[in-house]
């Protein structure tokens, strides 16, 4: 057979077709000239500033009712006043994801009062209880974010309310939204005894200075803030953090994390490596707004919160554009704050600095009602104090109370079912809104989390362990998740006779706060470990009753 002594020649490879190098797509970063909105949330606070819905729920909505309100503004720019419609009754979680906004909301909202750093007066206490009971069919749920937050309210009630919450220096301005929420803080500020420094003043500089602010009132996405000189708010969870540092050189001040977040993405704030004066907090704070604002990302909702901005960028260059770019001027180096083995919830008596006592006590998961604090407030009033204070951990804190009052105020408090001598379960169990009000959710959660700690407290009552177990409703974290020792994140399971039920995956082992050693940590999410919303009592009373036999000395 005749062989060709001449191979083949390949076939030329096709010239590459001449194609124009690839712009970077736009994160929709103002300081990057991307101006023009890239989705819907994005229009809609570019075409009216949501601070300005006010002045329309006072002159059109409240006398035209739930049915004469513009749709961008129900569901856009009412949250800048702390508003959201609440999910319909009976709808269950597996049409959550399927039905229309509009198909899933009743006529009714939820309203977030403010109470920044958790300090409220007896004034504010009372007034507080009494819109509850007026306009919000008793309820008044105390949120792991220090507000008060009300169901059933109907917009032809809000101008009253505004007046009320107002004449007592309260408010719902930028409660919710893309903007510059409650600022946390320290329940125990200016009464602590280990507390060098009472960082109040710089909070309440901040809200005075920028809440309400038009400067910041158009945020890529929300913005949280914890200001304190104890380790007792989740800090690492906020997209700014000051907490309390004593410099060897120049004192008490403060130590600086920034791009903290649960949510989808988890992520925990980082040091800048500064310490800043108390004075100057506010203008740090408005720098770090500032670079959020013009620099954060405004394309995709989900990559919008500064915790993106913050692991893109790393803490080196967010300092340099900080220090150069907003503040024109270098912060001083500092150094790492002491943190405790665990964070501090203030439950039980404490001795104050000035001699007299707080009182820490348990609502069960937060949930209270305005005829409770109505009550509250009588019962602090005759043992003497003026001041009560709601912490990050759904529970609230009597001040000021004389040494000798303090049994008779712990068993007052225990009548009106605020137990300032909680089980473990009661004091460290957590749930956020879910299905009773919150239109995102899948799965009840308060209900469950009542139910889960009488289960507990009856079969486990002398349980001896920190523990800490926070419900969510859907895979959003307003309760926190992913830092709990049982984290439970609502979802449907397949329940035992193979159809869909409300469930819960679980998250084991997470902690803020130092929990391993200086370093935070997320729970484990164990895929594969998921329990469905009736089994939960039995399912934590076995990991309770295993963690029991198993654990370490000390541990
Ligand atoms: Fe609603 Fe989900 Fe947040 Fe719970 S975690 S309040 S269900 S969004």
């Amino acid at each position: 057979m005749a062989v060709s002594s001449t191979p083949a020649r390949p076939e030329a490879p096709t010239a590459p077709v001449a194609r124009a190098p690839r712009r970077p797509r736009g994160e929709g970063q103002w300081a990057l000239g991307h101006r023009e909105p890239l989705n819907a949330n994005e229009r809609i606070k570019k075409d009216d500033d949501p601070l300005n819905v006010r002045a329309r729920i006072e002159n059109i909505y409240a006398h035209g009712g739930f049915a004469s309100i513009d749709p961008q503004d129900l569901r856009g720019r009412f949250r800048w006043w702390g508003l959201y419609t609440q999910r319909k009754a009976g709808i269950d979680g597996g049409r959550t994801a399927v039905l229309e906004p509009h198909e899933l909301e009743d006529e009714f909202f939820m309203l977030r009062v403010r109470v920044d750093g958790g300090q409220l007066t007896l004034d504010q206490l009372r007034v507080v209880a009494d819109i509850s009971r007026e306009f919000a069919r008793d309820t008044a749920d105390i949120t792991d974010r220090q507000n008060i937050q009300y169901h059933w309210i109907r917009v032809e009630d809000m101008p009253e309310i505004w007046r009320r919450l107002e004449s007592v220096g309260l408010q719902t301005t930028e409660a919710c939204g893309d903007c510059p929420r409650i600022v946390l803080g320290s329940p125990v500020a200016g009464v602590a005894e280990a507390e060098l420094l009472d960082p109040t003043p710089a909070l309440e500089e901040i809200v005075r200075r920028y809440v309400g602010d038009k400067r910041f009132s158009n945020l890529p996405r929300k913005f949280k803030t914890s200001i304190s000189w104890l380790v007792d708010t989740p800090y690492e969870a906020n997209d700014i953090a000051f907490l309390g540092v004593d410099h060897p050189e120049h004192g008490p001040g403060f130590d600086v994390w920034v791009g903290g977040g649960l949510s989808t993405n988890p992520m925990l704030a980082k040091r800048l490596g500064v310490w800043v004066p108390l004075t100057e907090v506010p203008d740090v704070w408005a720098g770090v707004v500032g670079i959020f604002r013009d620099y954060g990302y405004r394309r995709l909702r989900n990559r919008a919160r500064l915790k993106f901005l913050v692991a893109d960028w790393g803490v080196e260059k967010f300092r340099e554009v900080l220090e150069k770019e907003y503040l024109g001027r270098t912060l001083l180096d500092g150094p790492a704050p002491e943190l405790p083995a665990k964070p501090v919830d203030h439950i039980g008596v404490h001795r104050q600095r000035d001699g007299r006592a707080y009182v820490g006590a348990a609502p069960v998961v937060g949930r209270v009602s305005g005829t409770q604090l109505a009550r509250l407030a009588d019962v602090v009033e005759a043992h003497g104090s003026g001041r009560v204070r709601l912490t990050p951990y759904q529970k609230l804190l009597v001040l000021d109370v004389p040494p000798e009052r303090t049994g008779s105020l712990v068993a007052e408090l225990s009548t009106i079912g605020l137990e300032a001598r909680p089980s473990a379960w009661r004091r460290g169990t957590m749930a956020c809104t879910g299905i009773e009000f919150c239109k995102l959710a899948i799965v009840e959660t308060k209900a469950r989390g009542e139910e889960l700690v009488a289960r507990l407290e009856e079969r486990l009552r002398d349980f001896d362990a920190d523990i800490s177990i926070h419900l969510n409703g859907c895979p959003n974290a307003c309760a926190r998740t992913q830092v709990a020792d049982i984290g439970l994140k609502g979802q449907l399971v397949v329940g035992p006779d193979g159809r869909q039920v409300e469930g819960f995956q679980v998250h084991l082992g997470g902690g803020l706060g130092m929990a391993q050693g200086q370093t935070a940590g997320f729970g484990r999410k164990l895929r594969g470990l998921k329990t469905t919303a009736d089994e939960l009592p039995e399912y934590v009373e076995r990991l309770a009753r295993r963690y029991l036999a198993s654990r370490t000395e000390g541990e």
